[in-house]
């Protein structure tokens, strides 16, 4: 495969490392999304930022990069379709291998390693498939299509709980030999 020289802003030049097993070195880069990542209710944005933290390690076949990265995604929330938008981490570790006859996914070419596809797929991996805009989001009215919130259809049981509760009260005052005044002033207060 032939390919043109590694020029992208994903593009870390690792040439005072390669064939140098043993050699480290850190980078932290601000990069751009260069497209819509993912295809489903949340993606990150074309233009949106990147945090890159990345290392880079001289291994004997080749260069072992290992970091993470932090951006935001954005979208809308898969019961009720208000716009969400989160921060996501997400970490990743690939060998950069030197070129040879075995075929790899990853190569160390030009002296550089060009970290987009790497990036890419961990991010695209990581976005949920099923987004939430919180975690007990109640969704849309089946009938009226409006957005429920959390104080609507919800509560019906509540009520229960406090009756419960006096039940359970009075059952444990009458295994006592007697009911105590001081408790009893302190329930009805
Ligand atoms: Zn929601």
């Amino acid at each position: 495969m032939v390919r043109q020289h590694v020029t992208g802003p994903f593009a870390i030049r690792v040439r005072d490392i390669v064939h140098r097993p043993g050699e480290m070195r850190e980078f932290e880069r601000d990069v751009q999304a260069p497209e819509k990542w993912g295809e489903g209710l949340v993606s990150v944005d074309a233009g949106e930022p990147i945090d890159l933290d990345v290392r880079v390690e001289s291994v004997h076949e080749g260069i072992l990069v290992s970091g993470s990265a932090d951006t935001e995604y954005t979208g809308v929330c898969g019961r009720c379709l208000t716009d969400i938008a989160r921060d996501v981490r997400v970490e990743f570790q690939e060998l950069f291998a030197y070129p040879g006859d075995e075929a790899t996914d990853f190569e160390v070419q030009d002296d550089h390693v060009d970290l987009e596809t790497l990036v890419r797929d961990a991010i695209v991996l990581s976005l949920p498939f099923q987004p939430v805009c919180q975690p007990d989001c109640p969704g849309l009215d089946p009938a009226t299509g409006e957005r429920l919130t959390a104080s609507t259809g919800t509560e019906q049981h509540e009520p229960l709980d406090p009756r419960w509760a006096a039940l359970q009260g009075y059952t444990t005052d009458h295994d006592d030999e007697a009911p105590r005044p001081g408790v009893e002033n302190t329930e009805e207060s």
